[in-house]
């Protein structure tokens, strides 16, 4: 069974936000402030946590982990100076990754996206220019101009689109999900991870991971960080893996 599921309704966000806001606006004036701006402050920290929790299926679907057997690696931020030594690493332990790349740091190093490519590996769109700080407030359309030129990018350098979307620092606001509809493209989460990005201490990030590291895992790994152990820690992982009998797996998308 195919895990690759595309948002099938965008847009549904919308409707049921202004339904939210008229029944608050109803209890408001049936029962007063007391009742209606509690309700009122409550609704809108539903809507944000959707923005900001990476889980969150408030404004559309997410893959958080695999059915059945294997582990899911998935490494942002690439291409960067570390993508030759992680593709001869996965090599050595006959393991496959998933690399969400982003759109302007392939068109500067193209050699790398096609050597993944060519090495077996999936490649996923993680938006054309990464804008950490702003991505969760982007509106519709510079996401979705994120979105489709890291698609129209990657898709141009590789000669196959990608179907997996990783929303930049796990943020995502509803204008996300009606771009990646267009394009084909189903969202990933993940369910492990060791703060990698920015955490400097390779054992503790392995650690970290380690503790969720079993069957039906998706792992968020990253490479190109500014502390330079990026390398080391995906080795890391692969150790514990291969202690603990588990095998890296790329999801069915057919
Ligand atoms: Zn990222």
């Amino acid at each position: 069974m195919s895990v690759h599921r595309p948002p099938r309704r965008p847009q549904l966000w919308w409707p049921l936000l202004i339904a939210s806001q008229l029944l608050v606006v109803l209890l408001w004036w049936r029962l007063g402030w007391a009742v209606g701006l509690p309700l009122l402050l409550a609704s809108h920290a539903v809507c944000l946590w959707g923005v900001l929790a990476p889980a969150s299926r408030l404004y559309g679907p997410v893959l958080t982990r695999l059915p059945g057997e294997g582990v899911w690696l998935t490494i942002d931020d690439g291409p960067s100076d570390d993508t030759r030594a992680l593709l001869d690493l996965l090599d050595a332990h006959d393991a496959q990754a998933t690399f969400f790349l982003v759109g302007e740091r392939a068109v500067a190093r193209p050699d790398l996206v096609r050597e993944i490519a060519a090495r077996g590996h999936g490649i996923g769109n993680h938006s054309q220019t990464h804008p950490q700080a702003m991505f969760w407030a982007l509106g519709p359309a510079r996401m979705r101009r994120e979105i489709l030129e890291c698609q129209r990018t990657l898709t141009g350098i590789t000669g196959r689109a990608p179907v997996w979307f990783r929303s930049v620092v796990g943020h995502t606001n509803p204008f996300v999900h009606a771009p990646l509809r267009e394009a084909g493209l189903a969202r990933v989460g993940w369910n492990a991870r060791g703060f990698d990005a920015v955490k400097a201490d390779v054992d503790e990030v392995v650690a970290r991971i380690d503790a969720d590291l079993a069957d039906g895992a998706i792992v968020l790994l990253h490479e190109g960080a500014k502390h330079g152990h990026n390398v080391a820690m995906v080795e890391g992982v692969l150790a514990r893996m291969q202690a603990k009998g588990l095998r890296a797996v790329l999801p069915r998308t057919g």
